[in-house]
C-alpha cells in the first residue's frame, strides 16, 4: 500500500472529534477540491505492507484504540485497504474510513464507520459522489459536507432532505471550509464561511444536521501537517 504518513493526533471532524486517534494516510487522490489541505498526499509516499502498517498502529496505540484510514482517497487502493481494515477490526480497533464516496463503497467491511465527505459546488468536485453509495451507508456511518458559501449550504441542505440522510446515518455534519493558505491564527477568521452565519442558516431552516468545526484547525496552526 502506498502510505504518506501514519501518526497519532486528535480526531477533528466527526462525532469522534476530540478523541485520540491514529491516522493512516494513504497516498493519491483522484479529486482536486479547491480548498484541499492535503495536496501533499497526491504524490510520493512509500510502500508499506499490511503487517507493517498494523505494527505501526499497534506501536502508536497499543490495544484497541481509534484508527482513521484517510488520504487522499483511500478507496483508490481498495484491494489492499479492505484487508487492512479487516485486520484492524480483528485486532479490536474502532476503524473510521474518511472517503469522498466517489469510489464504490460496497466492499468496505460492515464494522468500519464510514465518514463520507460529499463534495459541494465550491469544491469544484460537485456531483463526484456516487449515488449508489447511499445504499452502502449503515446507521453508524456519518456524512459530511464542507461548505464555502450559501450555494454550498443550499446544495447540502437539499441533498440531506432529498435522500432522507438524517434517517440513514448516525450524523450529518455541516462544516465550514478553511482557506487553503490558512496559517497562523487558530480561529474562525481562517474559515471561508463564517460559522455564525452557517449556524443561523441551519437554525432558520431547521436542518437535520450537526454544525462541526475542524477541531485540529483550532488546536494547531491550520497549515500544520501530520496533526
Ligand atoms: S478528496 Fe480530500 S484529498 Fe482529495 S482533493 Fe478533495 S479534499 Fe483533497
Amino acid at each position: 500500500m502506498q502510505i504518506t504518513e501514519i501518526y497519532k493526533s486528535i480526531q477533528g471532524e466527526s462525532t469522534y472529534a476530540g478523541l485520540p486517534c491514529v491516522f493512516v494516510r494513504l497516498t493519491g487522490c483522484n479529486l482536486r477540491c479547491s480548498w484541499c489541505d492535503s495536496e501533499y498526499t497526491f504524490y510520493g509516499g512509500h510502500r508499506m505492507t499490511r503487517d507493517e502498517i498494523c505494527e505501526e498502529v499497534e506501536r502508536l496505540s497499543p490495544g484497541s484504540g481509534l484508527v482513521e484510514i484517510t488520504g487522499g482517497e483511500p478507496m483508490l487502493q481498495e484491494h489492499e485497504v479492505v484487508p487492512l481494515m479487516l485486520s484492524l477490526l480483528n485486532a479490536g480497533h474502532t476503524v473510521l474510513l474518511e472517503t469522498s464516496g466517489e469510489r464504490p463503497l460496497q466492499t468496505v467491511p460492515e464494522g468500519v464507520i464510514k465518514i463520507v465527505d460529499v463534495k459541494c459546488p465550491h469544491s469544484g468536485e460537485a456531483d463526484s459522489f456516487r449515488l449508489e453509495n447511499l445504499q452502502a451507508l449503515h446507521p453508524h456511518d456519518e456524512v459530511k459536507f464542507v461548505l464555502s458559501d450559501r450555494t454550498d449550504y443550499e446544495f447540502a441542505r437539499d441533498f440531506v432532505a432529498r435522500h432522507s440522510l438524517a434517517r440513514r446515518v448516525k450524523a450529518v455534519l455541516f462544516s465550514p471550509a478553511f482557506r487553503k493558505q490558512a496559517s497562523g491564527a487558530r480561529d474562525a477568521s481562517q474559515a471561508l464561511l463564517d460559522p455564525q452565519e452557517l449556524a443561523e442558516w441551519m437554525l432558520a431552516d431547521e436542518v437535520s444536521a450537526r454544525l462541526g468545526l475542524q477541531l485540529h484547525k483550532f488546536i494547531w496552526d491550520p497549515a500544520a501537517k501530520g496533526v
